[in-house]
């Protein structure tokens, strides 16, 4: 058994004191003052939060996008999550067109099995729409993959609007969550021409082949064509203030969307696109980063409650070698940042430490509600006895800088470089184990597969 004293409990609805125990990788009592026995093992969380462990719902681990393969694994990128508090992520297993879902998610489950330092389930991502992959989507159910991923952009991998509808029909038929990549692809390619016939090479043409209105069209679309099919969507990584304007939209029409943003479109700006030589590739993720008006408008949508889920994209490419591959045509930098690991401390340092927010609102926002949406509530996502012992320690006092040296994400180099955070994990508990110390891990590996159910619960 471990005893966790004195800690501050959090759930979205209240902070409270209470001792907590877990054995076996259930949480086994939550009171005050509960005694130990001999050979039990004590901890004390005076002046720190309990959190339920931090659930990341989109990242991208060992992805190949045609031409290279991000530079974080499953065992690196896992590692880097439970350093910074997260105990579980959701991946995107990727359907390469011609092939199965089946097969996809086979693979996924080679990149991440026995490796993972946190949890990991995986949403599906649908490039190839067929009857054979129509006839899979109860299988995924099965195998506990219950949300799927569609793209609007990127060649590879967008469906047509005729598509989209046919799969939102049998997602609001099987109870499936559905994601949405929403950026006008045919727009970017013939963007991405002009800027290039224009001369323009660099990462600064980036943003302007990818404008809001792009991200705003296809959030529109995406809407209107779910209402058809009358299936409840998710926006994900959400970036303007036009793509947030046509969620409001939607949900004027009685249309249930639920949003995800992610710290970068909380933090930076597209002024980092006019950085020096190709210090702007850095930045280059799609969609991009937008105006500062934008960002303040998000945040303020952070705080108005109109945002659901906070997650990081995490895509993370190498400058030296990858990123370079680019050098001299924008548009073949590969797509993406680092930031699993920092989002916590990111998101606690902008709205918690400064007060705008309480531990509760991130709570809901990086724990309970990704474990609701996504079908892991309430073994996920919540203390409680009976709920899984995945529990981050949080010590809202540290403080300390972000740097592309004392990171765990296999990157040289870090969007938040410099930055000054505060609070860290001082103690993460997966399924029950010690994984990390203040800041260091004294366990890998101790991750496993999350199957996850079908949800009708709505955020909203
Ligand atoms: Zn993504």
């Amino acid at each position: 058994m471990y005893i966790i004293q004195n800690g501050t409990l959090v759930s979205s609805e209240r902070v409270w004191r209470a001792d907590l125990a877990m054995e076996d990788g259930k949480i086994t009592a939550i009171a005050p003052n509960l005694a130990p026995k001999p050979g039990d093992c004590v901890t004390d969380a005076k002046g720190c939060f309990v959190f339920p462990g931090f659930i990341d719902p989109h990242t991208h681990l060992d992805m190949n996008n045609g031409v290279t393969t991000t530079a974080d694994d499953f065992s690196s990128g896992t590692l880097a999550a439970v350093c910074g508090g997260t105990t579980t992520l959701l991946d995107f297993a990727t359907q390469d067109k011609g092939k199965s879902l089946k097969e996809a998610l086979e693979l996924w489950h080679k990149k991440a099995g026995g490796r993972s330092s946190c949890n990991y389930g995986f949403h599906m991502a649908v490039t190839d729409w067929n009857e054979h992959t129509r006839q899979e989507l109860m299988e995924m159910i099965s195998a506990g993959v219950t949300s799927l991923k569609v793209y609007l952009a990127y060649d590879a991998l967008r469906i047509s609007d005729a598509q989209l509808l046919d799969i939102l029909q049998e997602c609001r038929s099987l109870g499936l969550q559905i994601g949405c990549h929403c950026e006008n692809g045919e727009i970017v390619n013939f963007l991405q021409r002009r800027e290039l016939s224009r001369g323009n090479y660099g990462p600064a043409a980036h943003p302007v082949s990818r404008p809001a209105a792009v991200e705003a069209e296809a959030i529109s679309r995406y809407a209107y064509i779910a209402g058809l099919a009358e299936c409840p969507i998710t926006v994900v990584h959400l970036s303007s203030a036009a793509g947030l304007e046509e969620v409001r939209n939607a949900r004027r029409r009685g249309q249930t969307v639920q949003v995800e943003t992610c710290p970068q479109y909380l933090l930076l700006d597209e002024s980092r696109y006019l950085l020096p030589g190709f210090e702007g590739a850095k930045f280059v993720m799609s969609p991009p980063l937008r105006s500062v008006s934008d960002r303040n408008t998000l945040c303020q949508a952070v705080l108005d409650g109109e945002i659901d889920t906070i997650a990081t994209d995490h895509c993370s490419y190498r400058f030296a070698g990858q990123k370079e591959l680019g050098r001299n045509d924008f548009t073949k930098i590969p797509n993406g940042a680092p930031g699993l690991e920092h989002r916590p401390a990111l998101f606690f340092t902008q709205f918690v430490s400064t007060g705008l927010l309480d531990p509760e609102r991130m709570c809901a926002l990086l724990s309970e509600n990704p474990a609701r949406q996504y079908g892991m509530f309430p073994q996920k996502g919540l203390l409680a006895v009976g709920a899984d012992a995945d529990i981050t320690v949080w010590n809202p006092n540290t403080v300390r800088t972000i740097s592309a040296a004392n990171q765990r994400h296999q990157t040289d180099y870090t969007p938040y470089e410099g930055m000054t955070v505060k609070g860290s994990a001082s103690m993460v508990f997966v399924n029950g184990i010690l994984t990390v110390r203040d800041g260091v891990p004294v366990q890998t590996g101790a991750g496993a597969y999350v199957f996850r159910k079908c949800t009708s619960t709505s955020l909203r």
